[in-house]
C-alpha cells in the first residue's frame, strides 16, 4: 500500500450507472480520469463520500415538471467494507467514519482503489447518521459538514488504511478544499508544534494540485468564518488571513488556491478566464477528455479492433480512423443509433426512426446552459423539417432539486413537444444518468451544445459522441474551441469565443444555429451523406484520439504531479 502517491479527491466520483454516487460532469470527469489512472498504472488513490440516497432519481410528471426521489442501493453489493475507522471533531463532538472500498481495475489489470466515506455508525447520532447521505443535499451548514468529513476525515481515512507516503493531493473542485487543514495540522505535529507556521504552509503547497471547474459563482463554495469557527473551532481561520481570508467567508476556491503548487483549468479557455477570476495566482490549464474504453459503445469498439490494432491501450492511435472505410462507419454508427431509438422507443412510445436525422442535447438543467435556445422560434424550425429534410429531437438531464429555473427549463423543453408536432418528434428521457449518457452520445447524427460563453469550462458528453464519430453542433466556448474545425470536426454556432468579452446574445445565436442546421448539416445529410461521414471520420480521427482521459492523466503526471 505504501507505493501509492497521489490522493485524488473529489466530492462525487461517477463509477457506473447502478451507483449514484455522482450527479453529472464533474463526477463522470472523476471517474474517468481514476479509469485511466488505472489504465495507465499512475500509482493513485481516490476518496470521495458514499452518498447513500445517491443524487436523486428524477421522474417528469405529465407537465413534465422534475420530481425527485431518493435513490436505494444497496451498498453491499457494490463496495467492500474496510476495517480502517477514523474520525472528525465537527461543534465539539466526534463524527466516526468507515471507508467502503471500489476497485477500478485497468485494462492491463492495475488497480486503482476508491474509498467511499460514510458517516452511518451507530456510535454516531442519528444526524451525524446522514451526513453522507445526499450529495449536494440540504443547507449550507449540512454541505459544510460533507466537506469537513470529505477533506479533513479523508486525509485522516487514508493515514488509518496506511497511506503514509501520498506525495500529491489533488483536489478535483474547491470541495476538498479542508484538506490543506489536516495536512498543515500533519505538519505542524511533525515539528512538534501546535501552531501552524509559514513553513507549513510552503511544505503543504508542495503536496497540493487543484483543479478548478467553473467560471460559475454557484460552483465556488463559500462559508461564513463565524460557522467555520463554530465547526472547528479554531481561532486560525480569523487569524491567517493570507490562506483563510476575505472578508467574513472561507472560499473553497481561495482555500485551494493559496496551499496548492500547481493549479489548472478544465480547457485552454477556461484556464484563461480563471487567470483572470483570480489574477494573484498562476493558472495553466489541462483540457478534460474522457475514458475512451467507457464511452465508445460496442459497434465502434468492434470496429476499431479490426483497424486499429491497440487502441484501447494506446487512443492517440485513433488517428488512424482517417483509414477506416466509410461504410462501415456508417454501418457502426446505424448500430448504435438504432440501439438508442430501440431505448427512446420502449420508454417513450414516440416512435422514432433511424432514417431521420436526429439531435442530442443532454447535460445538468443549469441556465447558463441554454438547452431551449433550439426552440426560440418553433415555426422555422418546424419549416426547415418540412422543406431541408426531417428532424428528431432528443433531449435528457436533471436540475438540481433546490433549482426552480433549472425545473422550468427543463418544463418548456418538455412542453415544446407538443407545439413540434406533427412535422418534428421529440422525447425528454428521463433520469440521464451514464447509461443514458452512453446510449444517447453514441446513437444521435448531431450533438448540440449552447452554453453562453464563457461558462462552459469543458464539457465532456461532445467527446463522449466525437470517440463514437457524431460531431457537434456547437457554441465555440469551452473544449470545442480546441476541438472544433468548420465542416471537419463539426460545426459552430455563432462566431469565434476566443476573446473574454463576449457578445453571444440569444437571437444571433439563435439564427446562427438555425442557419447552419437548414444550410449545411440538413442538405449534407440527406444529400451528401459521403461527405457526412467524413466529418464523422475526422471527429473520431482528431477529436476521438485527443480528448480522452489518457491524454490528459499523461498531462497531469508530468505538469502537476510530478512538478
Ligand atoms: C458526460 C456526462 C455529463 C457531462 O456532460 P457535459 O457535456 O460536460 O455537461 C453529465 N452527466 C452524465 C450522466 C454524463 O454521462
Amino acid at each position: 500500500m505504501t507505493q501509492r502517491t497521489i490522493a485524488y479527491f473529489s466530492m462525487e466520483v461517477g463509477i457506473k450507472a447502478e451507483m449514484p454516487t455522482y450527479s453529472g460532469g464533474l463526477g463522470v470527469l472523476a471517474g474517468d480520469t481514476i479509469r485511466s489512472a488505472a489504465d495507465l498504472k499512475v500509482p493513485m488513490i481516490a476518496i470521495t463520500l458514499l452518498h447513500r440516497k445517491g443524487y436523486f432519481h428524477q421522474h417528469l410528471d405529465a407537465s413534465g415538471w422534475q420530481r425527485e426521489k431518493p435513490v436505494d442501493w444497496v451498498v453491499e453489493n457494490f463496495l467492500k467494507e474496510m476495517p480502517a475507522r477514523a474520525s472528525v471533531n465537527m461543534e465539539g463532538r466526534t463524527v466516526h467514519l468507515r471507508a467502503w472500498q471500489y476497485e477500478v481495475i485497468g485494462n492491463l489489470g492495475f488497480k486503482v482503489p476508491v474509498y467511499f466515506l460514510d458517516a452511518n455508525l451507530p456510535e454516531n447520532s442519528e444526524w451525524d447518521r446522514t451526513l453522507t447521505d445526499f450529495l449536494y443535499g440540504g443547507d449550507q451548514h449540512y454541505r459544510l459538514c460533507q466537506e469537513v468529513i470529505l477533506g479533513i476525515g479523508g486525509v485522516r481515512m487514508l493515514r488509518a488504511l496506511g497511506y503514509e507516503n501520498i506525495q500529491r493531493f489533488h483536489t478535483n473542485e474547491g470541495h476538498a478544499s479542508l484538506l490543506t487543514l489536516e495536512l498543515l495540522d500533519e505538519e505542524a505535529n511533525k515539528a512538534g508544534r501546535q501552531s501552524i507556521t509559514h513553513d507549513d504552509v510552503e511544505a503543504v503547497r508542495k503536496k497540493c494540485v487543484f483543479t478548478t471547474h467553473t467560471p460559475v459563482p454557484a460552483g465556488h463554495d463559500k462559508f461564513p468564518l463565524d460557522l467555520v469557527h463554530r465547526m472547528l473551532g479554531r481561532r486560525e481561520v480569523y487569524d491567517m488571513r493570507e490562506v483563510f481570508c476575505c472578508e467574513g467567508v472561507l472560499n473553497m476556491t481561495f482555500l485551494a488556491l493559496n496551499l496548492s503548487h500547481y493549479v489548472n483549468g478544465g480547457a485552454k479557455k477556461h484556464g484563461e478566464v480563471s487567470q483572470l477570476m483570480f489574477a494573484r495566482y498562476a493558472i495553466d490549464s489541462i483540457t478534460n477528455g474522457v475514458h475512451a474504453f467507457t464511452w465508445v459503445a460496442e459497434p465502434f469498439q468492434e470496429l476499431f479492433d479490426r483497424y486499429i490494432w491497440g487502441w484501447e491501450q494506446d487512443n492517440f492511435s485513433l488517428r488512424y480512423a482517417l483509414n477506416i472505410p466509410k461504410p462501415e462507419i456508417w454501418q457502426a454508427h446505424i448500430q448504435a443509433k438504432q440501439r438508442l431509438l430501440q431505448y427512446v422507443n420502449d420508454k417513450t412510445g414516440v416512435g422514432m426512426d433511424a432514417e431521420v436525422l436526429t439531435i442530442g442535447f443532454a447535460r445538468r438543467a443549469a441556465t447558463y446552459k441554454r438547452a431551449n435556445l433550439l426552440f426560440t422560434d418553433l415555426e422555422r424550425l418546424k419549416s426547415m423539417a418540412t422543406n431541408a429534410g426531417l428532424i428528431q429531437l432528443l433531449y435528457a438531464g436533471k436540475a438540481h432539486p433546490q433549482d426552480h429555473g433549472g425545473k422550468e427549463i427543463i418544463q418548456r423543453i418538455f412542453r415544446a413537444k407538443e407545439g413540434l408536432k406533427p412535422n418534428i418528434k421529440m422525447a425528454y428521457l428521463e433520469n440521464y444518468d451514464m447509461e443514458v449518457g452512453k446510449l444517447i452520445t453514441a446513437g444521435v447524427d448531431v450533438w448540440l451544445n449552447t452554453p453562453q460563453p464563457p461558462n462552459e469550462a469543458s464539457g465532456t458528453s461532445g467527446m463522449k459522441a466525437a470517440l463514437n464519430g457524431v460531431p457537434s453542433l456547437s457554441v465555440l466556448d469551452g473544449w470545442w474551441i480546441e476541438g472544433h474545425i468548420e465542416g471537419v470536426t463539426g460545426w459552430s454556432i455563432g462566431e469565434n469565443g476566443r476573446g473574454i468579452v463576449e457578445d453571444h446574445d440569444w437571437s444571433k445565436d439563435a439564427a446562427s444555429l438555425y442557419d447552419k442546421l437548414e444550410h449545411v448539416i440538413l442538405p449534407m445529410f440527406y444529400r451528401d451523406r459521403d461527405r457526412f461521414i467524413e466529418v464523422m471520420r475526422h471527429a473520431i480521427a482528431l477529436n476521438g484520439s485527443f480528448f480522452n482521459t489518457q491524454r490528459m492523466v499523461q498531462q497531469y503526471v508530468l505538469n502537476a504531479y510530478f512538478r
